[in-house]
């Protein structure tokens, strides 16, 4: 070739090849960099992006790059608009409800034969969501999101990230919570270069829940599960990967296999794909030079409700890890000395298989370790695509099978029973998890009995009805579990990451009925598929006065609203005829117009029916309700707090402060102390933790205000570890028999108990059936002493396991003992509870039993009882109780 033909074929390609060489760099230039938006790199030393940078960067890479779109999908607790990233080819992008479409289709099944789905696969994309966590202390996860959604977005040429873009749609949401994430940075910023540096924030970082908001999966009680769960189901995702932090101490990412047990309802194809999507992690980690890897020590399946877990049940593989954490941006140097003894050696075991070996942990590496998970599951997702797709025809196929020909082919839930608007409340939450819920146009009959038209049934041969079973059944620990302990305690080895016993009708003290014979098509011929479940609420006849049922939760609602309104309610103190049957201590309504009670009645889902009552009635008044709020974050608290607000009480939050000033009862006429240790309640967060006006607890002058506030004749209400130390700060006449009993003795972790009531006389148990489940978490159990004043309000039976559901360890402990009391105090009065009345948002069968102790009354029904004696200084010492604050750098999470 001569150098003149040469000089051309070199300008020509120039001419051909500049162009193209320009577009390419320009594009790829153009791809926003998280620096130029955010002037920081995701994972920076002391920096974190908010969750309105992470929008911000979104958005940005969203308008520079064709293979991202962004959704709104909602809005959390305190109004923030919820955003999720969908990434992908500019192709699939263009075809998104097409291939949303497809998801729906093959995880409901019924519509396509095993050929149609074995195409749909074939042709069709694999949606997966990851996430940049919802607990918000677990700071990587947010700033992950930024740094994978850059490298999916910008990176050219690269066989492995093709090949995600052309076979995966990803969902990434920055995070689940971005409420949360806002206030962690914010408060991470306002102290940075402080001593207060590393401080945890003295509040909780989801509204009402904090780190329960992952408990909350199937119950949706917070508006973020809302959100998500919905969200969860329009995409229909094959796999649902979560960021958490914190790894088992030195390990510094745990990912799946879990451990045991892990629950029989979730099908085998989820069972075994997330140890396959675990192990490909492992491998993806030591391809990257990323040791310490650790998995199924202490993390385990057994618990449905959270909410980076229900999925399972609507067959996505769903599942979380943990990468190690120390507090927020700031970097730490680990020596091996500080392991815990057992990983000093720094030997491999089969599931860690690359011991870490100390050093610095920076939150850069989290970020790294946590993008390499992210990218090995969209990996998987890929390689495997068309199989998971039709893993999931076959999954929801299966269980349709399986239920066709097996027991309980259905559940029925009786309208009406004690409680009908929990009933129909039960049958609406199934229907938020994506079950198909009928309702009896018709009687129906099955189990020999008769179902009343309007009766709510969930048949089982439905693709996720899974996840029905797992909340409606017993929970049963595996044996193989249970007898593995090999000491003569018995007690297991694994005990479960979370409680053990949760059966939903149960908790709610909803009757509900297993179906053990077939359906056939003349009983389905009266069913009706509903999208919504509720009874009509309303009043019956005319006035004067109007009665309503104590049984129904729902007339809490109502009575509140009747009060706000201006109108007199009572209990009657003798039986009386109400719409759920006759019973003593109804609402008694007067003072208000019919038609104003009707709107409320509606509203609330509630019957009244007119009366003509004349006996006697303990009128009753909107309570002003005090609930204690440490710095020290209470979950219980806030749970405590959402329940109230949600029923209409108002609580007023007392602070340290508020509390140490008394004067109580001119304030307040019912206090609530949550599920609170004395240790946190006397001292909460220790001098020189956080900044000096969240240090503290409410001291010696608190406790004084508050033995001065019963006295005086205000009524403290005490739960679970908070009437415990109840008993000792106001020294009352009462012994927690659990005080210091070691878990080979008893043990009970979160079960559901049966207790019976004891005295039917006290409005504090009015509306409560004859034995309410309640659920037991590490509670105390009582024994009055002599001198005792007051009432048991309710015991775990004599001679009988008051087990319902999970596991309780000898039972015969508090066989016979007492599990709620009223002490008469002073004019006051106190009510402890040994377990929780309000767990999580979901016992409702158990809240009567501090909601009618929240009003206050006329006249005290109970007369006014002598004070007991008291000594002053029985409020514990305060050098003995040192409890170390946990190092959040050690604690497992999840
Ligand atoms: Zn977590």
């Amino acid at each position: 070739m001569s150098r003149r033909s040469l000089r051309c074929l070199l300008r020509c390609f120039l001419i051909l090849a500049l162009p193209l060489f320009f577009r390419f760099a320009t594009a790829h230039a153009q791809v926003a960099t998280p620096a130029s938006v955010l002037g920081h790199n995701p994972g920076d030393d002391f920096y974190l992006a908010d969750y309105d940078d992470a929008i911000r960067y979104f958005h940005a890479l969203a308008a520079s790059s064709d293979r991202v779109k962004m959704f709104k999908v909602g809005k959390s607790t305190r109004g923030e608009e919820y955003e999720i990233a969908v990434i992908s080819s500019p192709e699939n992008l263009a075809r998104l409800d097409e291939y949303k479409s497809a998801a729906r289709k093959l995880a409901d099944s019924r519509d396509l034969t095993e050929a149609q789905a074995k195409e749909l696969a074939r042709t069709s994309k694999v949606i997966v969501h990851i996430d940049g966590g919802m607990h918000s202390s677990e700071v990587a996860g947010g700033q992950h999101s930024i740094q994978l959604a850059y490298k999916l977005a910008s990176t050219q040429g690269d066989p492995q990230i093709d090949a995600i873009l052309n076979n995966v749609i990803l969902v990434l949401w920055p995070t689940l919570n971005p409420d949360g994430q806002n206030m962690i940075v914010h408060w991470y910023r306002q102290n940075l270069g402080t001593q207060f540096e590393v401080s945890p924030m003295p509040y909780l970082y989801q509204e009402y829940v904090g780190h329960d908001n992952n408990r909350d999966g199937y119950m949706q009680n917070m508006i973020e599960s809302q959100v998500v769960t919905k969200a969860e189901m329009d995409w229909s995702p094959v796999i649902f990967y979560c960021q958490h932090q914190t790894a088992p101490f030195p390990a510094r990412i745990w990912i799946p296999p879990f451990s045991d047990p892990i629950s029989s309802n979730i099908s085998p194809y989820m069972r075994s794909w997330l140890n396959v999507v675990g192990t490909q992690m492992s491998a993806a980690l030591q391809q990257q030079h990323m040791p310490g890897a650790i998995s199924q020590d202490e993390f385990d399946n057994w618990y449905p409700g959270f909410l980076d877990f229900t999925h399972v049940f609507r067959n996505e593989i769903s599942f979380f890890t943990e990468t190690a954490l120390y507090r927020y941006a700031t970097p730490r140097f680990y020596t091996v000395d500080e392991f815990p003894k057992q990983y000093q050696d720094l030997k491999a075991l089969t599931m860690y298989t690359d011991p870490w070996q100390g050093g610095w942990w920076r939150l850069g590496d989290a970020v790294k370790y946590m993008v390499t998970g992210s990218m090995s599951v969209l990996d998987t997702a890929a390689k495997y695509r068309e199989q998971l797709l039709f893993n999931r025809w076959q999954a929801a196929h299966d269980n349709i099978e399986h239920f066709k020909h097996a027991a309980p082919y259905a559940y029925v839930l009786p309208n009406p029973q004690a409680d009908t608007p929990e009933a129909a409340q039960l049958a609406q939450i199934m229907i938020e998890n994506g079950i198909e819920v009928h309702r009896a146009k018709e009687s129906f009959h099955a189990n020999g009995s008769t179902y009343a038209a309007g009766s709510w049934v969930i048949l089982m041969d439905q693709p996720f009805s899974g996840l029905v079973k797992e909340l409606f059944e017993v929970q049963h620990y595996p044996q193989a579990i249970l007898n593995s302990g090999g000491d003569s305690s018995g007690k297991p080895v694994t005990l479960p990451y979370d409680v053990t016993g949760w059966t939903l009708p149960m908790q709610m003290g909803v009757r509900a009925d297993a179906v053990t014979d077939p359906v056939g098509e003349d009983q389905r011929a009266a069913l009706e598929l509903v999208s919504k479940a509720d009874v009509a609420g309303g009043v019956d006849g005319a006035g004067p006065s109007f009665v309503l049922s104590h049984q129904a939760n729902a007339s809490f609602e109502a009575v509140n609203d009747i009060l706000a309104a201006g109108g007199s309610v009572g209990f009657t103190k003798d039986a009386v005829p109400t719409s759920e049957g006759t019973e003593t201590g109804a609402f008694v309504v007067s003072g208000l117009g019919r038609a104003n009670l009707s709107s409320i009645l509606e509203k609330r889902g509630v019957k009244a029916v007119s009366s003509s009552h004349g006996g006697e009635t303990i009128a009753l008044h909107k309570a002003r309700v005090g609930l204690y709020r440490p710095w020290a974050p209470s979950i219980d608290e806030g749970w405590t707090r959402w329940v109230l607000e949600k029923y209409g009480f108002a609580p007023i939050s007392i602070y340290n402060a508020g509390m140490k000033a008394g004067n109580l009862k001119a304030q307040y006429d019912s206090i609530i102390i949550p599920d609170i240790s004395k240790n946190l309640l006397l001292n909460g967060f220790k001098t020189g933790i956080v900044p000096s006006q969240y240090s503290g607890g409410f001291d010696n002058d608190g406790v004084e205000a508050l033995r001065d506030f019963v006295q005086q004749g205000g009524t403290l209400i005490a739960f679970n570890q908070g009437a415990a130390a109840m008993i000792d700060l106001l020294g009352l006449p009462v012994t927690n028999i659990l005080d210091g009993v070691s878990s080979d003795q008893f043990f009970c972790s979160g079960a559901l108990l049966r207790v019976e009531l004891k005295d039917r006389s006290r409005p504090g148990v009015y509306g409560l059936p004859e034995n309410p489940i309640v659920m037991f978490e590490r509670g105390p159990a009582f024994e009055p002493k002599p001198g005792f004043k007051g009432a048991i309000l309710a015991s775990y039976p004599k001679g009988v396991n008051p087990l319902e559901s999970g596991v309780l360890l000898h039972p015969e402990k508090i066989e016979g003992q007492a599990a709620a009391v009223e002490v008469a105090y002073g004019k006051g009065h106190i009510f402890l509870y040994g377990f929780k009345p309000q767990w999580r948002g979901q016992s409702h069968g158990a809240y009567k039993f501090f909601m009618n102790a929240l009003y206050k009354f006329d006249e005290p029904a109970f007369g006014e009882l002598p004070a007991v004696e008291v000594a002053k200084d029985a409020h514990g010492d305060k050098a003995a109780s040192k409890k170390k604050v946990e190092e959040e750098d050690e604690t497992p999470d999840e």
